[in-house]
């Protein structure tokens, strides 16, 4: 269980990682709250995958960034790319208004998003420049390509900057999207779920009142039901060794 307000689950504490300073060239040791980036390939992704959660950092006194690597382009059928980014931009700017956490744009397109040496550099460059503690993003088993894109995008920057903060992963759209996550970690948003849906209903312009409550809506109810909490979200972490006592403890 991710523990981010006392609750009542015991278990692994996503806030009791170590720091990452003397491990990586990006990591900074900070004596008060962690610093958390959400990265998501769109706009709604960080609200409907983690946005409880960032809600819940927040409030335990973390520092949280809501990253969008592209500003969902292709979003809005037979809108431009253009306009449909200026529409999205300003519904995750009110979308993060309303969590409390800090947007920030990256420049991919999206439904074009690439895998190149300069895109690999602009994520390491990002996380390099932010020094976050914890980075949350994409599981990397999804149907859509851009989250895939930009799930393997963070893990080379994980790889590259010596592995120096902990890495995250989080579920869209269960089952149609992300696939096969089998989930470490929970975090009980109950607090705060209320909250999550207004957040994802600033995307106005990908009509979640069709889908929220059928996908994530019982995506928060099943996760929370697993810990035996009202409204939960799920995470992987990526545990950098093996367990000891693991077969693979050579
Ligand atoms: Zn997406």
């Amino acid at each position: 269980m991710l523990k981010v307000s006392g609750a009542a689950v015991a278990g692994a504490s996503l806030l009791g990682l170590e720091a990452c300073a003397s491990e990586g060239a990006a990591g900074v040791r900070k004596a008060a709250g962690k610093k958390i980036l959400v990265i998501g390939a769109h706009p709604d992704d960080p609200e409907t995958g983690a946005g409880g959660t960032m809600m819940m950092l927040k409030k335990a006194g973390h520092e949280v960034v809501s990253v969008y690597m592209t500003r969902g382009e292709r979003g809005i059928p037979g809108t431009g790319l253009e306009e449909s980014a200026r529409i999205r931009t300003a519904e995750a700017e009110d979308a993060c208004r309303i969590m409390g956490v800090r947007p920030l744009f990256m420049t991919q397109i999206d439904g074009a998003s690439e895998i190149t040496p300069q895109r690999y550099e602009e994520m390491h460059n990002l996380i390099l420049t932010e020094k976050p503690d914890i980075v949350i993003t994409h599981w990397p088993i999804d149907s859509h390509r851009d989250h895939v894109i930009c799930s393997a995008l963070v893990l080379d920057a994980w790889e590259k900057l010596g592995k120096c903060f902990e890495l995250y992963y989080f579920e869209v759209c269960a089952g149609i999207q992300t696939r096969h996550f089998f989930p470490t970690d929970f975090v009980d948003i109950t607090p705060v779920r209320d909250l999550k849906v207004k957040a994802t209903f600033c995307h106005k312009s990908q009509k979640p009142e069709e889908w929220y409550d059928e996908e994530h809506g019982r995506m928060d109810e099943f996760r929370g039901m697993q810990y035996n909490v009202k409204y939960g979200e799920a995470f992987v972490r990526f545990h950098r060794t093996v367990a000891k006592g693991s077969v693979l403890d050579l």
